[in-house]
């Protein structure tokens, strides 16, 4: 079975996807840190994310990307290091969402998601996996909250990780960030036909995992 989580940055999609997955036994697999794993490299690189679009689809032919799943989580390598920790800034967030644009990048990705999914019970969560990834996955939502929220979440999140910012900024790096997803040509952020949208604005965490939950419980008895 494959359920399919989408939505904007910070709307809590990783932890909540994470926790109702190993409720229910299924593998979580977080498609963001695949985009974030390559925005990494390009700034390694010293590329500029918004302009140095030929070379960095030359650097994908020289990179080696893999993924790990196990019971402690999903954790990415990068030509053999575990950057799992390391993609989690600011400037790699942004790095991330300049590279999803790029159609080379989202079509080495959108492979390397549908072998990782193959035959598995798997909970994915993204922007397009609904729509584009895993147009059959049997659940499809779509989690949402408003931009303040999320922009809360995040910054919370950032300053958990001892990465020292203002919350104006996370706003306005996830209105940049939601733009970014939303506006660009190649399978962009939007609600599948097919799939219930969830507001998580104003929910504890706990709440937003039992609804989710639930609404996943009730469409696997149906
Ligand atoms: O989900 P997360 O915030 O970690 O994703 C990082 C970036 O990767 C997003 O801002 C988005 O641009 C991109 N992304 C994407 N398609 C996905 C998952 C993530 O374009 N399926």
């Amino acid at each position: 079975m494959k359920i399919a989580i989408d939505g904007p940055s910070g709307a809590g999609k990783s932890t909540i996807s994470k926790c109702v997955a190993a409720k229910l036994g299924f593998v979580y697999i977080d498609t963001g840190a695949m985009y974030r794993t390559i925005g990494l490299s390009a700034v390694n690189n010293k590329f500029d994310t918004k302009k140095d679009i030929e070379s960095i689809i030359k650097m994908l032919d020289e990179i080696n990307i893999d993924i790990s799943l196990d019971a402690s989580g999903q954790r990415m390598y990068l030509n053999g290091n575990d950057v799992t920790d390391l993609i989690r800034t600011p400037e790699v967030s942004a790095a991330a969402s300049d590279v999803a644009v790029i159609p080379e990048v989202r079509i080495k990705l959108v492979e390397l998601q549908r072998k990782l999914a193959e035959g598995k019970n798997v909970i994915m969560d993204g922007r397009d996996i609904a729509t584009y990834v895993l147009p059959d996955a049997e659940i499809k939502i779509f989690l949402t909250a408003s931009a303040e929220s999320r922009a809360e979440r995040r910054y919370k999140e950032l300053l958990s990780r001892g990465i020292s910012t203002t919350f104006e900024q996370v706003l306005i790096d996830v209105n940049n960030r939601d733009e970014n997803d939303s506006k660009r040509e190649f399978s962009p952020l939007k609600v599948d036909d097919n799939a219930k949208i969830i507001d998580t604005t104003g929910n504890s965490l706990e709440e937003s995992i039992t609804v989710i939950k639930e609404f996943i419980i009730k469409e696997m008895s149906k």
